[in-house]
């Protein structure tokens, strides 16, 4: 059995900074917490709580010490609110979420309305719409787009692990709803790459497994990107792995989330090269 690991997969730049500054950060006494899970990885979750960084939900659930802001990063209102109450206010907010803030706050500033291409739900996108203000619409599928009314401005801004492909579509569809648009592509490469580095290794492999958080976005993209090839299996942690997958087969490729940590790929391919 073959077991090939794609090109790009694993922790981004933007986790390992927030990871890196969350450490540096730890208080064994409980008083330093991050604003909602570092990243969308329970183990990694769990593993930070062990060396001193608790997990708030809200600021209310603190009442001193440091507050840190995850990768997706968070609206202009949670700063001013951990000020006003007396926190330490440390920022991990991955510096291409950054952009994609600034981005909207200036098409706003602009007096532009703002679609933010991106999934309604996600804490980045929530952040976004935050920093662009009230002129704002959030859109998903390019049939959401093409019920935007029409707007004498618009600027567009998207999510940082949108798909690429779809946010042409998405804009394609939007082409006709101002005579003056602009457009901010915040996609960032880690995506694109781990995205196109999946595809591949999809065709040449029997099956793919795809390590990451069950919550988090850009690993069930990457197993939904895969599932379009081959076999595909969305897995957290090695011992999900089972023997009946792999029969009669002579490839297993291996991919994983943006918010996988090193230690559980490995565990996942040296349990595949068992097999
Ligand atoms: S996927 Fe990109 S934008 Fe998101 S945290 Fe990683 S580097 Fe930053």
């Amino acid at each position: 059995m073959e077991v090939i690991l794609a090109d790009y997969l694993g922790f981004c730049y933007g986790v390992k900074r927030a990871i890196k500054i969350a450490r540096e950060n730890a208080a064994p006494d409980g008083s330093a917490c991050t604003l909602g899970p570092i990243i969308h990885n329970p183990q990694m979750v769990e593993r930070l709580k062990e060396e001193g960084v608790g997990t708030i939900s809200s600021l209310d659930d603190m009442k001193r010490g440091r507050v840190i802001i995850r990768s997706h990063g968070v609206g202009p209102e949670t700063y001013a609110r951990a000020e006003a109450m007396g926190l330490e206010c440390v920022d991990a907010t991955c510096p291409h979420v950054k952009k994609a803030q600034l981005s909207a706050k200036e098409l706003a500033e602009e007096g532009r309305f703002v679609v933010i291409v991106g999934e309604k739900e996600h804490p980045e996108v929530q952040s976004i719409v935050q920093w662009a203000g009230g002129s704002v619409a959030v859109v998903e599928t390019a049939a959401e787009a093409a019920a935007v009314l029409s707007v004498p401005k618009l600027g567009i801004v998207s999510q940082t692990t949108f798909s690429g492909r779809r946010f042409r579509e998405i804009v394609s569809a939007l082409l006709d709803k101002s005579r003056d648009i602009r457009v901010m592509r915040t996609i960032c490469t880690a995506t694109d790459q781990r995205q196109h580095a999946a595809r591949e290794l999809a065709s040449k492999v029997d099956v793919m497994i795809v390590i990451g958080g069950k919550n988090s976005a850009n690993t069930t993209r990457l197993a939904q990107l895969c599932a379009k090839t081959c076999r595909t299996y969305h897995i957290e942690t090695a011992e999900e792995l089972q023997l009946a997958w792999f029969d009669n087969i002579e490839k297993i490729g291996i991919t994983a989330g943006a918010s996988t940590p090193d230690w559980i790929i490995k565990e996942v391919y040296k349990k595949c090269q068992r097999i």
